[in-house]
């Protein structure tokens, strides 16, 4: 599977948007999860802050969260410690990473680039596409179709949980205005506690992180019940989505214009500091002719948008 963030045309921040990144650390840093918990739709992890031994992928020159954002939360197996970090990397990328320790077990479960967009002045955007990389050995239409599923299942949880994410999974977390230092369609705390979610989630999929969430079935694939199955794979796993084209998805800086824009959902009004995500979506229906251009683009609330797109059917 090939890593696609072509549609969002980013690029990559570099050496001169340095000042900006360590404002947004250091903003990142003197926040404080409330109360330690991740809340995962109606379920809630009760977390303390540190974990028992350093988990560090970077080197610590480059660490730019100082271990500050370091949690341990109980799940049935035990203990999942996680580590969230902000570093620059060797290719002087600035890059955030969630770690993970359970049961000896410990790699990344997910991270996101952070970009910027010519036209956005120096704005810092949060986007990803959700993908999966397991392998099983000898059997690659088996893997395809299997980190396609999970790339299925865990985009449209995400969508559920009120989350911007577009059909062709871009996880779209956040967008940091620098001029005013503040994110545009979210909070500090609750992209802290997303970003965490988020991870904890995706480890429970990717199956090898020595963990799975007893609150979500289980994802993890024995080869030998595929090699032994007399079914297709085709009646195994969900069809195979098409790769939509088109212009449906906004690109960054029109996200950036409308979010800057409205700043509120144009339906019930409410902002991130009343404890909502804020989403770009088209007034018109991209299915029913509507353009992806200002004029048709509006900031909604999660809620809202979920209630939106349920009623004209549109995604998931
Ligand atoms: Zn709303």
């Amino acid at each position: 599977m090939t890593i696609d963030l072509s549609v969002f045309e980013a690029d990559i921040i570099i050496d001169n948007e340095t000042s900006d990144v360590l404002k947004l650390a250091n903003q990142l840093k003197h926040t404080e999860l409330s109360s330690c918990q991740i809340r995962i739709g109606s379920f809630f992890l009760q977390g303390k802050k540190g974990i028992s031994k350093p988990l560090q992928y970077s080197h610590e020159d480059f660490q730019l969260l100082d271990g500050y954002h370091n949690y341990t939360f109980p799940i049935q197996e035990g203990e999942v410690e996680l580590s969230l970090q902000l570093y620059e990397n060797k290719n002087h990328h600035y890059r955030i990473n969630c770690f993970s320790r359970c049961n000896d077990v410990s790699g990344q479960l997910f991270s996101m680039n952070l970009t910027t967009e010519k036209d956005t002045k120096g704005s810092i955007f949060f986007v990803q596409k959700i993908k999966f990389s397991e392998r099983l050995e000898g059997h690659s239409e088996a893997t395809k179709a299997f980190r396609r599923m999970k790339q299925q299942v865990f985009s449209g949880m995400l969508h559920k949980l009120g989350f911007d994410i577009t059909e062709t999974n871009d996880l779209f977390l956040g967008v940091y205005d620098t001029k005013t230092g503040t994110f545009l369609n979210t909070t500090p705390e609750k992209f802290i506690s997303d970003f965490l979610m988020i991870s904890l989630l995706k480890g429970h999929f990717m199956g090898n992180k020595g963990y799975q969430l007893e609150i979500l079935p289980s994802y993890t694939l024995d080869p030998h019940w595929l090699l032994t199955t007399s079914d297709s794979l085709e009646d195994i796993f969900p069809e195979k989505i098409k790769n939509r084209k088109g212009n449906r998805t906004i690109p960054l800086s029109l996200r950036f214009k409308v979010l800057e824009r409205d700043r509120c959902c144009k339906l019930c009004g409410r902002t991130p500091k009343d404890g909502v995500k804020l989403h770009v979506d088209h007034i018109t229906p991209y299915s029913m002719g509507g353009a992806t251009i200002l004029e048709n683009l509006q900031v909604l609330c999660g809620e809202c948008n979920i209630g939106k797109s349920n009623k004209s059917s549109q995604k998931y």
